[in-house]
């Protein structure tokens, strides 16, 4: 989120001060998943010299595993348009840590790994140097950003997300939460549908009821509480 935003800015035609930028350098991604991706795109359009994308994760399978049938979002093997402009994916592979000097990074020591006793433990005598001068760090979405969480003393699920009702209220009355923040990493579709809803909520919530858009019925909201 440092280095993805100042890139758009730039492809708008302003101005970025320091931008941080892959061209001429062995870049690393951590992270094999769609921010990945768009780090890995943006790298190759800034001409970087190598663009590497690592995941922890097994290679996926190409057909939708057994045990995720629909309407469950399969997680296969994908290619997205970002990865056919280049770039290697290395998958099943974990960074023990970041080799440099003078406070740059010049290497990634990286191992393969295979999960024992439900950890990724690292494969003997896989160990390896990557050369890479940018390191992109793209694991994932921990949760909302805390303050207003501790500040309003709202109730978190058990993954970090703002715990909410089926009209979308928090704990707090009058507090509302939607998209992401309460639903977890997710898609712009997602997050329009429950801004939505839970205007509905709010409004329900000021007049006692409410004749705004509701895109999410109560039954299809899997992350309620
Ligand atoms: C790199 C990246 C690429 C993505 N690519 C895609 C894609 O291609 N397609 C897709 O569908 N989805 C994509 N997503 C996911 C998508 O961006 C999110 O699912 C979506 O933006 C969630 O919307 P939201 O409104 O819930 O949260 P956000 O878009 O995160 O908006 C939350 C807003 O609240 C503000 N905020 C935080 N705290 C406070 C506070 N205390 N007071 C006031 N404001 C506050 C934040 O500054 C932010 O502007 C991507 C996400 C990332 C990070």
């Amino acid at each position: 989120m440092e280095y993805l935003p100042q890139a758009n800015r730039v492809a708008r035609g302003k101005e970025v001060a320091d931008q941080i930028l892959a061209t001429g350098k062995d870049v690393v991604i951590i992270g094999g998943g769609d921010t990945g991706a768009d780090c890995l795109g943006t790298a190759i359009r800034q001409k970087a010299k190598s663009v590497t994308q690592l995941e922890i994760m097994p290679t996926p399978t190409q057909q939708r595993p057994t045990g995720q049938p629909w309407p469950t979002y399969p997680m296969t093997y994908r290619v997205s348009s970002a990865h056919e402009e280049g770039g290697e994916r290395v998958y099943a592979v974990n960074t023990s840590a970041f080799v440099g000097d003078n406070g740059g990074v010049s290497h990634l020591r990286v191992s393969d790994v295979s999960m024992v006793d439900g950890r990724f433990t690292p494969v003997d005598g896989t160990e390896r140097d990557i050369s890479a001068q940018l390191v992109l760090l793209a694991m994932g979405f921990t949760g909302p950003e805390r303050t207003a969480i501790d500040e309003l003393g709202l109730e978190t699920d058990a993954r970090g997300n703002i715990a909410r009702n089926d009209s979308y209220e928090t704990n707090v009355p009058g507090v509302f939460v939607c998209g992401d923040a309460g639903r977890g990493q997710s898609l712009i579709v997602w997050a329009i549908a429950e801004g939505r809803s839970a205007a509905n909520g709010a409004d329900a919530y000021l007049s006692g009821s409410s004749k705004l858009p509701r895109p999410i019925p109560p039954t299809a909201r899997p992350m309620a509480v």
